[in-house]
């Protein structure tokens, strides 16, 4: 008989309420919205949690301290568009992000673009669009002075910087050691005085040191390094620092044993930091970007079942949804170890969880999996079931055009 090899996470997550047995999302029962969808599967996102989420951010952290979207964790406009009324700023990451920041209403002014290899085009329309330049390398300054010089608007620029230091215990490291994104530390005032001598309009500095960060001590202290790091190289700077993005890397739970982050000290922190700021970089707006935090637990992939069939002891469900649409939940965009993410049977949250299933999709590889050995209420054909945790990386970062399925829909609701 098959064991289930890893701990139960079929515990419904307490983020999402049920009634009559149906999951709820903001308050509309999941088999009535997969009925208006017309088919399955299909992401869900939450507005009442987006808006839980701004709320507890803001409630936790200084006023001063501004809260900017990075919208590569999820690009639906309509979210982008909710994001932008309850947000300070977006952040993106492209030409293509750009266009939906925009489309969606966020104010240029408070929009900044990152990205290691933006083409000289992107430059262009950042200048012509007027939002800010997180400058990655040398060779974007002389691209910049020439989308001034053409367009006769003032390039806004602020310098990425690759820190001396890691984010300890983040799920992806970007800053710290030899790394593609930002300037290390030590090249700044070089690319500050070129800056200075092109002309561009400096702003301030962005620090981004890692992503899904659980240990409110260790993004404290790449809180403080950032801050004293910027105050240092802001000597070197043409012009007084107006912004300092500080980064995010708000982590939440995923798997057993995960607790949700304690936003109490780093709220702490960064009152701390507002205080200092004030005599020693007295025109700097301070930002912290935030992607996977503001949207993750907000969202849902929902598939339904098409099969149930045992093979040598386990049981598979096998859904017509699976890792061309979720390749995080699979396990397979960044985890070193699988792992599952929590799941439910989502119109049967009332039944007792009574067998050890793996949940997987219809894709030719054994890596299409969604749930493995996981204890689930029994699941028949027909049955939905729900992934949480599912709206940062979803559809965004999965290979949907992967044996040619049909693309995933998501819904805001
Ligand atoms: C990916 C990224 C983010 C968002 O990271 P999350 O872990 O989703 O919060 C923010 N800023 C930059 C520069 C990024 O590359």
């Amino acid at each position: 008989m098959t064991e289930p090899r890893q701990a139960p996470t079929h515990t419904p997550m307490s983020q999402f309420r049920s009634a009559g047995g149906e999951l709820l999302v903001n308050a509309q029962p999941i088999s009535r919205i997969a009925a208006r969808v017309g088919h399955t599967p299909f992401y869900a996102y939450d507005r009442s949690l987006l808006d839980a989420r701004v709320a507890q951010l803001r409630a936790a952290l200084p006023a001063a301290v501004k809260l900017h979207y990075a919208m590569k964790a999820n690009p639906m406009p309509a979210l982008v568009c909710h994001m932008a009324r309850l947000v300070d700023g977006i952040d993106v990451a492209s030409a293509g992000e750009l266009l939906v920041a925009l489309n969606a209403g966020a104010d240029p002014q408070e929009i900044s673009f990152a990205g290691p290899g933006k083409t000289e085009a992107e430059l262009h329309q950042a200048v012509a669009a007027g939002i800010l330049v997180n400058v990655e390398s040398f060779r974007e300054v002389p691209i910049l002075a020439a989308a001034q010089q053409a367009l006769g608007l003032p390039a806004r620029v602020a310098v990425r910087v690759n820190p001396d230091f890691e984010l300890k215990s983040s799920g992806m490291k970007m800053g710290g050691g030899p790394k593609q994104f930002g300037v290390d530390a030590e090249q700044v005032p070089e690319l500050l005085a070129e800056i200075g001598r092109a002309g561009l309009a400096f702003e301030g500095f962005h620090l981004f040191a890692g992503s899904q960060n659980l240990k409110p001590e260790s993004i404290v202290e790449a809180q403080q390094k950032s801050f004293a790091l910027a105050c240092r190289l802001a000597e070197h700077a043409p012009s007084p620092v107006r912004f300092l993005n500080l980064g995010g890397g708000f982590g939440i739970p995923y798997f057993p044993g995960e607790q949700p982050l304690d936003l109490a000290p780093i709220g702490a922190n960064l009152a701390d930091i507002v205080e200092q700021a004030k005599t020693a970089l007295p025109q700097a707006e301070i930002v912290i970007e935030l992607g996977r935090y503001f949207v993750g637990e907000a969202g849902l992939y929902i598939a339904r079942v098409l099969d149930k069939k045992v093979s040598r002891g386990l049981t598979y469900l096998v859904t017509d949804g699976g890792l061309h649409h979720h390749l995080s939940a699979s396990g397979n965009f960044g985890q070193v170890i699988r792992k599952n993410y929590p799941a439910a049977i989502a119109n049967r949250m009332d039944a007792a969880t009574t067998e050890a299933v793996s949940v997987v999709g219809p894709l030719c590889t054994p890596l299409d999996l969604l749930a493995d050995r996981m204890s689930l209420p029994a699941a028949e054909p027909g049955d939905l079931v729900a992934i949480y945790q599912s709206g940062a990386y979803g559809a965004t970062a999965s290979p949907q055009r992967f044996l040619g399925h049909p693309g995933v829909v998501e819904v805001l609701v």
